[in-house]
């Protein structure tokens, strides 16, 4: 808990993880910690090789850590099942790529509404959410078109409408504008911003763009294995 009495929406806690065997072990996380609260925008800037994606698959329960614990919402994911893991990743942590991996054949509220339907929700339902997402994002006109149809910033706030969709907790990007110009990404991110502040979401984003990371909340790096705090 911190000073404002908030339990953290993502906790790691001492998390190891090594690639490989024997000699050939390599350390890529060697007691990293972290505490990420609810509201929170916090950049993971790091060189290439020093263990984002790695960080991120773990704290997004897509890859079990050797040791150390992770925690979402309050709940414990180590001693946890295979498909638990999957119940509590599917509903409360969204993901936002580099490119969007939007599903190319269906448009953008159909998008939306899948992983809502997958979720259990009534396709009316997901779709009424879907539009109250797309209109907010600035995409009201944009429903019916299929990813091909839409420029690559709106690909990617369709992305976020999709990792937000089933109201997760946690947002997790790895270099969500990586692959856009310096004006789409920063509306982009822009966007991202307001959606963290307006719904208390937690966000761990990757990014190399120094200028994005000066607008969050906090920086963090990863050095040795483990996460420090930038300036
Ligand atoms: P980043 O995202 O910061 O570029 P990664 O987390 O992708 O870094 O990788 C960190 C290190 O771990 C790199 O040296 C990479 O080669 C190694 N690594 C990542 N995934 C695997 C894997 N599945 N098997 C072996 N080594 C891996």
């Amino acid at each position: 808990m911190n000073e404002a009495g908030w339990f953290p929406a993502l906790a790691l806690d001492g998390i190891e993880r090594r690639y490989g065997r024997a000699e050939t072990t390599v350390e890529v996380l060697n007691g990293a910690s972290l505490a990420l609260y609810p509201g929170q925008s916090v950049a993971l800037i790091a060189p290439s090789g020093a263990g984002k994606s790695t960080l991120l698959h773990v704290a997004g329960l897509l890859e079990r850590p050797n040791a150390g614990e992770v925690t979402v919402g309050g709940v414990a994911a180590s001693t946890m099942a295979d498909d638990e893991r999957t119940a509590l990743r599917r509903g409360q942590i969204g993901f936002v790529y580099q490119f969007h991996h939007l599903l190319p054949e269906f448009t953008a509220l159909e998008n939306l509404v899948l992983p809502q339907m997958i979720a259990g929700l009534s396709r009316s339902e997901a779709a009424s959410r879907g539009r109250e997402l797309l209109g907010y994002l600035g995409l009201a006109a944009r429903e019916t078109h299929r990813p091909a149809e839409l420029s690559g910033g709106e690909q990617q706030r369709v992305a976020i409408a999709r990792a937000v969709a089933n109201s997760p907790r946690v947002l997790l990007a790895d270099e969500p504008t990586g692959n856009l110009d310096p004006k789409t990404a920063d509306h982009v991110f822009a966007t991202l911003a307001a959606l963290v502040k307006a719904t208390g979401l937690a966000a761990l984003i990757a990014t190399h763009n120094m200028d994005l990371a000066a607008r969050m909340d906090r920086r963090v790096t990863i050095r040795d294995g483990r996460v420090t705090e930038m300036a």
